[in-house]
Protein backbone atom coordinates (compact mmCIF):
# COMPACT_ATOMS: atom_id res chain seq x y z
CA UNK A 1 0.00 0.00 0.00
CA UNK A 2 1.29 3.75 -1.04
CA UNK A 3 2.31 5.42 2.12
CA UNK A 4 2.79 8.84 2.86
CA UNK A 5 3.86 11.30 5.88
CA UNK A 6 1.61 13.09 5.85
CA UNK A 7 -1.43 12.92 3.68
CA UNK A 8 -4.09 16.64 3.99
CA UNK A 9 -7.90 16.66 3.23
CA UNK A 10 -9.01 19.55 1.64
CA UNK A 11 -7.70 22.14 -0.96
CA UNK A 12 -9.19 25.39 0.99
CA UNK A 13 -6.46 28.45 1.70
CA UNK A 14 -6.05 25.71 4.80
CA UNK A 15 -5.08 22.75 2.92
CA UNK A 16 -2.77 24.89 0.92
CA UNK A 17 -1.33 26.56 3.16
CA UNK A 18 -0.83 23.56 5.45
CA UNK A 19 0.79 21.67 2.08
CA UNK A 20 3.17 24.72 0.74
CA UNK A 21 4.51 24.24 4.68
CA UNK A 22 4.71 20.86 4.96
CA UNK A 23 6.26 20.24 1.53
CA UNK A 24 9.27 22.77 2.54
CA UNK A 25 9.67 20.65 5.93
CA UNK A 26 10.67 17.69 3.56
CA UNK A 27 7.28 15.74 4.23
CA UNK A 28 6.33 14.92 0.28
CA UNK A 29 2.56 15.51 1.64
CA UNK A 30 -0.40 14.24 -0.25
CA UNK A 31 -3.05 16.53 -0.76
CA UNK A 32 -6.29 15.29 -1.77
CA UNK A 33 -8.89 17.95 -3.12
CA UNK A 34 -12.24 16.82 -2.04
CA UNK A 35 -15.82 18.10 -3.32
CA UNK A 36 -14.92 21.22 -4.16
CA UNK A 37 -11.57 22.09 -4.80
CA UNK A 38 -10.25 25.12 -4.37
CA UNK A 39 -12.84 25.47 -1.65
CA UNK A 40 -15.43 27.97 -0.44
CA UNK A 41 -13.15 30.82 -2.05
CA UNK A 42 -13.67 29.84 -5.39
CA UNK A 43 -17.34 30.58 -5.49
CA UNK A 44 -16.54 34.17 -3.77
CA UNK A 45 -16.07 37.69 -6.09
CA UNK A 46 -13.36 39.73 -5.15
CA UNK A 47 -11.37 39.29 -2.18
CA UNK A 48 -10.17 42.33 -1.06
CA UNK A 49 -9.38 42.00 2.42
CA UNK A 50 -6.06 39.50 1.99
CA UNK A 51 -3.09 41.42 2.97
CA UNK A 52 -0.52 41.48 -0.39
CA UNK A 53 -3.51 42.12 -2.51
CA UNK A 54 -3.75 46.27 -2.79
CA UNK A 55 -6.00 45.89 -5.43
CA UNK A 56 -7.63 42.78 -4.63
CA UNK A 57 -7.80 39.24 -6.12
CA UNK A 58 -10.36 36.94 -7.40
CA UNK A 59 -11.00 33.95 -5.19
CA UNK A 60 -10.39 31.18 -8.08
CA UNK A 61 -6.98 33.39 -8.98
CA UNK A 62 -5.93 33.27 -5.42
CA UNK A 63 -6.80 29.38 -5.34
CA UNK A 64 -4.81 28.91 -8.56
CA UNK A 65 -1.73 30.38 -7.07
CA UNK A 66 -1.96 29.04 -3.85
CA UNK A 67 -2.22 25.20 -5.50
CA UNK A 68 0.91 26.51 -8.05
CA UNK A 69 2.91 27.05 -5.04
CA UNK A 70 2.36 24.01 -2.98
CA UNK A 71 3.43 22.27 -6.25
CA UNK A 72 6.34 24.33 -7.08
CA UNK A 73 7.43 23.13 -3.36
CA UNK A 74 6.62 19.09 -4.23
CA UNK A 75 2.95 18.96 -2.96
CA UNK A 76 1.52 15.74 -4.85
CA UNK A 77 -2.23 17.61 -5.26
CA UNK A 78 -4.44 14.80 -6.37
CA UNK A 79 -8.17 15.26 -7.40
CA UNK A 80 -9.92 12.76 -5.13
CA UNK A 81 -12.64 12.51 -2.28
CA UNK A 82 -11.46 10.81 1.37
CA UNK A 83 -14.37 8.40 1.81
CA UNK A 84 -13.03 6.56 5.27
CA UNK A 85 -10.45 6.73 7.85
CA UNK A 86 -9.09 3.91 10.26
CA UNK A 87 -8.20 6.01 12.75
CA UNK A 88 -7.24 3.02 15.16
CA UNK A 89 -4.39 1.85 13.33
CA UNK A 90 -0.77 3.39 12.74
CA UNK A 91 -0.15 4.46 10.09
CA UNK A 92 -3.94 5.39 9.63
CA UNK A 93 -5.71 4.29 6.89
CA UNK A 94 -7.19 6.52 4.31
CA UNK A 95 -9.65 5.16 1.89
CA UNK A 96 -9.92 7.61 -1.43
CA UNK A 97 -12.70 7.36 -3.28
CA UNK A 98 -14.38 4.52 -2.02
CA UNK A 99 -11.46 1.81 -3.16
CA UNK A 100 -7.93 3.65 -3.05
CA UNK A 101 -6.13 3.07 0.29
CA UNK A 102 -3.53 4.88 1.47
CA UNK A 103 -1.70 5.12 4.90
CA UNK A 104 -0.42 8.35 6.53
CA UNK A 105 1.83 8.39 9.40
CA UNK A 106 -0.23 12.06 9.91
CA UNK A 107 -3.06 13.58 9.11
CA UNK A 108 -3.88 17.65 8.38
CA UNK A 109 -8.25 17.95 8.49
CA UNK A 110 -8.80 21.28 6.19
CA UNK A 111 -12.23 20.67 5.12
CA UNK A 112 -14.05 23.29 5.22
CA UNK A 113 -17.47 24.16 5.97
CA UNK A 114 -20.54 23.97 3.65
CA UNK A 115 -23.68 26.40 3.10
CA UNK A 116 -26.36 25.93 5.23
CA UNK A 117 -30.16 25.83 3.20
CA UNK A 118 -33.37 26.65 5.33
CA UNK A 119 -34.79 23.15 5.33
CA UNK A 120 -37.76 24.05 2.75
CA UNK A 121 -40.00 21.50 0.93
CA UNK A 122 -39.70 23.93 -1.74
CA UNK A 123 -36.33 25.09 -1.84
CA UNK A 124 -34.88 21.61 -2.11
CA UNK A 125 -37.11 20.56 -4.86
CA UNK A 126 -36.23 23.82 -6.85
CA UNK A 127 -32.87 23.47 -5.83
CA UNK A 128 -30.51 24.26 -9.24
CA UNK A 129 -33.85 25.40 -10.76
CA UNK A 130 -33.08 28.57 -9.24
CA UNK A 131 -32.65 28.06 -5.82
CA UNK A 132 -28.43 28.44 -4.96
CA UNK A 133 -26.41 29.12 -2.18
CA UNK A 134 -23.77 30.71 -4.69
CA UNK A 135 -24.49 33.95 -6.34
CA UNK A 136 -21.11 34.13 -8.02
CA UNK A 137 -21.51 30.57 -9.28
CA UNK A 138 -25.19 31.29 -10.77
CA UNK A 139 -25.74 35.09 -10.56
CA UNK A 140 -25.26 34.98 -14.19
CA UNK A 141 -27.92 32.95 -15.36
CA UNK A 142 -30.55 35.55 -13.55
CA UNK A 143 -29.13 38.70 -15.84
CA UNK A 144 -31.74 41.42 -16.15
CA UNK A 145 -33.94 39.22 -13.82
CA UNK A 146 -35.50 39.78 -9.88
CA UNK A 147 -33.63 37.72 -7.11
CA UNK A 148 -33.90 37.42 -3.45
CA UNK A 149 -30.97 36.94 -1.36
CA UNK A 150 -31.86 34.78 2.40
CA UNK A 151 -29.51 36.69 5.14
CA UNK A 152 -28.06 39.50 6.90
CA UNK A 153 -24.41 38.63 7.32
CA UNK A 154 -21.42 39.70 5.43
CA UNK A 155 -22.05 37.06 2.37
CA UNK A 156 -25.35 37.64 2.28
CA UNK A 157 -24.80 41.75 2.27
CA UNK A 158 -21.85 40.47 -0.76
CA UNK A 159 -24.01 38.61 -2.53
CA UNK A 160 -26.42 40.88 -3.13
CA UNK A 161 -24.10 43.61 -3.72
CA UNK A 162 -22.66 41.36 -6.69
CA UNK A 163 -26.32 40.31 -7.83
CA UNK A 164 -27.33 44.01 -7.97
CA UNK A 165 -24.55 44.19 -10.67
CA UNK A 166 -26.38 42.10 -12.99
CA UNK A 167 -29.54 41.85 -12.10
CA UNK A 168 -32.46 44.14 -11.78
CA UNK A 169 -33.75 43.76 -8.75
CA UNK A 170 -32.13 42.03 -5.67
CA UNK A 171 -34.30 41.47 -2.22
CA UNK A 172 -32.27 41.03 0.45
CA UNK A 173 -34.31 38.74 2.90
CA UNK A 174 -33.36 39.68 6.79
CA UNK A 175 -35.30 37.60 9.51
CA UNK A 176 -34.07 40.50 11.87
CA UNK A 177 -34.11 44.01 12.13
CA UNK A 178 -31.04 44.72 11.71
CA UNK A 179 -27.67 43.60 9.57
CA UNK A 180 -24.87 41.67 11.39
CA UNK A 181 -23.12 41.98 8.17
CA UNK A 182 -19.38 44.67 8.60
CA UNK A 183 -20.67 48.05 8.43
CA UNK A 184 -19.03 48.62 5.52
CA UNK A 185 -20.97 46.16 3.74
CA UNK A 186 -23.70 47.39 5.15
CA UNK A 187 -23.40 50.63 3.57
CA UNK A 188 -22.12 49.12 0.15
CA UNK A 189 -25.85 47.60 0.19
CA UNK A 190 -27.89 50.80 1.88
CA UNK A 191 -26.08 52.72 -1.22
CA UNK A 192 -26.90 50.56 -3.81
CA UNK A 193 -30.52 51.86 -5.34
CA UNK A 194 -31.64 48.33 -6.71
CA UNK A 195 -31.34 46.44 -3.26
CA UNK A 196 -34.53 46.34 -1.32
CA UNK A 197 -33.94 44.98 2.22
CA UNK A 198 -36.55 43.37 3.61
CA UNK A 199 -36.10 43.54 7.31
CA UNK A 200 -38.33 40.89 9.59
CA UNK A 201 -39.34 38.96 7.20
CA UNK A 202 -38.43 34.72 7.10
CA UNK A 203 -39.18 32.88 3.72
CA UNK A 204 -42.74 30.31 4.33
CA UNK A 205 -42.12 28.97 0.83
CA UNK A 206 -40.31 28.81 -2.64
CA UNK A 207 -42.87 29.12 -5.60
CA UNK A 208 -42.23 27.74 -9.08
CA UNK A 209 -43.29 25.89 -12.32
CA UNK A 210 -41.46 23.07 -13.78
CA UNK A 211 -39.31 26.02 -15.78
CA UNK A 212 -38.37 26.70 -12.28
CA UNK A 213 -38.74 29.53 -9.30
CA UNK A 214 -41.17 32.37 -9.88
CA UNK A 215 -41.14 33.98 -6.30
CA UNK A 216 -41.35 33.57 -2.76
CA UNK A 217 -44.02 33.62 -0.05
CA UNK A 218 -42.61 35.71 2.78
CA UNK A 219 -44.10 36.04 6.56
CA UNK A 220 -43.12 39.10 8.22
CA UNK A 221 -42.99 38.98 12.17
CA UNK A 222 -45.98 40.83 12.44
CA UNK A 223 -47.68 37.96 10.80
CA UNK A 224 -48.57 40.06 7.44
CA UNK A 225 -47.45 37.81 4.28
CA UNK A 226 -46.20 39.01 1.02
CA UNK A 227 -45.51 37.72 -2.18
CA UNK A 228 -42.21 38.81 -4.66
CA UNK A 229 -41.62 37.72 -7.95
CA UNK A 230 -37.90 36.29 -8.51
CA UNK A 231 -36.88 34.02 -10.78
CA UNK A 232 -33.11 33.18 -8.69
CA UNK A 233 -33.20 32.77 -4.59
CA UNK A 234 -29.94 32.98 -2.65
CA UNK A 235 -29.07 31.00 0.43
CA UNK A 236 -26.79 33.44 2.35
CA UNK A 237 -27.54 32.00 6.12
CA UNK A 238 -23.84 30.53 7.06
CA UNK A 239 -22.19 27.20 6.93
CA UNK A 240 -21.44 23.75 8.74
CA UNK A 241 -18.45 22.24 8.92
CA UNK A 242 -18.04 19.00 7.19
CA UNK A 243 -17.19 16.78 9.62
CA UNK A 244 -18.95 13.89 8.96
CA UNK A 245 -16.78 11.67 8.29
CA UNK A 246 -15.06 12.66 12.01
CA UNK A 247 -17.96 12.03 13.98
CA UNK A 248 -17.36 9.53 16.90
CA UNK A 249 -13.72 9.46 16.20
CA UNK A 250 -12.73 13.30 16.38
CA UNK A 251 -14.03 15.34 19.25
CA UNK A 252 -16.43 17.93 18.16
CA UNK A 253 -18.43 20.90 19.40
CA UNK A 254 -21.95 20.84 19.60
CA UNK A 255 -22.02 22.86 16.09
CA UNK A 256 -19.99 19.82 14.61
CA UNK A 257 -16.55 21.80 14.48
CA UNK A 258 -13.46 20.06 15.52
CA UNK A 259 -12.05 20.73 18.72
CA UNK A 260 -8.04 20.97 19.31
CA UNK A 261 -6.06 22.03 22.16
CA UNK A 262 -5.88 25.84 22.70
CA UNK A 263 -3.51 27.49 20.63
CA UNK A 264 -2.85 24.66 18.92
CA UNK A 265 -4.23 22.39 15.79
CA UNK A 266 -3.59 18.99 17.97
CA UNK A 267 -6.87 17.43 18.07
CA UNK A 268 -8.23 14.60 20.55
CA UNK A 269 -6.64 12.24 18.56
CA UNK A 270 -2.17 12.34 18.09
CA UNK A 271 -0.86 12.68 14.63
CA UNK A 272 -4.27 14.47 13.49
CA UNK A 273 -4.15 17.66 13.17
CA UNK A 274 -6.97 19.96 11.96
CA UNK A 275 -6.67 23.47 9.72
CA UNK A 276 -9.05 26.27 8.81
CA UNK A 277 -13.54 26.66 9.02
CA UNK A 278 -13.67 23.09 9.52
CA UNK A 279 -12.35 24.04 13.16
CA UNK A 280 -13.09 27.63 13.59
CA UNK A 281 -16.71 28.71 13.83
CA UNK A 282 -15.84 32.29 14.62
CA UNK A 283 -13.27 33.93 12.18
CA UNK A 284 -13.46 31.83 9.10
CA UNK A 285 -11.57 34.42 7.16
CA UNK A 286 -9.01 33.05 4.12
CA UNK A 287 -6.20 34.62 5.87
CA UNK A 288 -7.06 32.99 9.31
CA UNK A 289 -7.85 29.83 7.60
CA UNK A 290 -4.29 29.99 5.82
CA UNK A 291 -2.40 30.87 9.28
CA UNK A 292 -3.98 28.09 10.90
CA UNK A 293 -2.74 25.85 7.67
CA UNK A 294 0.66 27.11 8.15
CA UNK A 295 0.19 26.47 12.41
CA UNK A 296 -1.10 22.34 11.86
CA UNK A 297 2.27 22.22 9.02
CA UNK A 298 4.72 23.07 12.29
CA UNK A 299 2.83 21.43 14.86
CA UNK A 300 2.75 18.63 12.06
CA UNK A 301 6.30 18.35 11.61
CA UNK A 302 7.03 18.61 15.29
CA UNK A 303 4.86 15.14 15.67
CA UNK A 304 7.00 13.23 13.04
CA UNK A 305 10.02 14.59 14.42
CA UNK A 306 8.99 13.50 17.45
CA UNK A 307 8.21 9.62 16.32
P1 LIG B 1 -23.11 34.74 9.32
O1 LIG B 1 -23.27 33.62 10.26
O2 LIG B 1 -22.31 35.92 9.69
O3 LIG B 1 -24.56 35.30 8.93
C1 LIG B 1 -25.61 34.45 8.62
C2 LIG B 1 -26.83 35.29 8.37
O4 LIG B 1 -27.88 34.42 7.98
C3 LIG B 1 -27.31 36.05 9.61
O5 LIG B 1 -27.81 37.29 9.23
C4 LIG B 1 -28.42 35.13 10.13
O6 LIG B 1 -29.42 35.82 10.80
C5 LIG B 1 -28.99 34.59 8.84
N1 LIG B 1 -29.66 33.32 9.03
C6 LIG B 1 -29.17 32.18 9.58
N2 LIG B 1 -30.09 31.19 9.55
C7 LIG B 1 -31.17 31.73 8.98
C8 LIG B 1 -32.45 31.23 8.67
N3 LIG B 1 -32.79 29.96 8.95
N4 LIG B 1 -33.34 32.05 8.09
C9 LIG B 1 -33.01 33.33 7.78
N5 LIG B 1 -31.82 33.88 8.04
C10 LIG B 1 -30.91 33.08 8.64
O7 LIG B 1 -22.61 34.06 7.97
P2 LIG B 1 -21.83 34.69 6.73
O8 LIG B 1 -21.72 33.57 5.78
O9 LIG B 1 -22.46 35.93 6.26
O10 LIG B 1 -20.40 35.04 7.29
C11 LIG B 1 -19.57 34.08 7.94
C12 LIG B 1 -18.27 34.73 8.37
O11 LIG B 1 -17.50 35.07 7.22
C13 LIG B 1 -18.49 36.02 9.15
O12 LIG B 1 -17.53 36.09 10.15
C14 LIG B 1 -18.27 37.08 8.10
O13 LIG B 1 -17.83 38.30 8.67
C15 LIG B 1 -17.22 36.45 7.21
N6 LIG B 1 -17.25 36.98 5.83
C16 LIG B 1 -16.40 37.98 5.51
C17 LIG B 1 -16.39 38.52 4.25
C18 LIG B 1 -15.42 39.60 3.95
O14 LIG B 1 -14.77 40.07 4.87
N7 LIG B 1 -15.24 39.99 2.70
C19 LIG B 1 -17.29 38.05 3.19
C20 LIG B 1 -18.17 37.01 3.64
C21 LIG B 1 -18.15 36.50 4.92
P3 LIG B 1 -29.23 36.35 12.32
O15 LIG B 1 -28.40 37.57 12.22
O16 LIG B 1 -30.64 36.57 12.69
O17 LIG B 1 -28.58 35.24 13.07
Amino acid sequence: MERTKCLIIGSGPAGFTAAIYASRANLAPILYEGIEPGGQLTTTTEIENFPGYPEGITGTAMMADLKKQAQRFGADVRFGIVTAIDFDVRPFVVTIDGEKQIEADSLIVATGASAKYLGLESEAKFRGMGVSACATCDGFFYRKQDVAVVGGGDTACEEATYLASICRQVYLIVRKPFLRASKAMQERVFNTPNIKVMFEYNTVEVLGDEDGVTGARLRHTSGEETTIDIMGFFLAIGHHPNTELFKGKLELDEEGYIKTIPGTSKTNIEGVFAAGDVKDPHYRQAITAAGSGCIAALDCERYLLSK
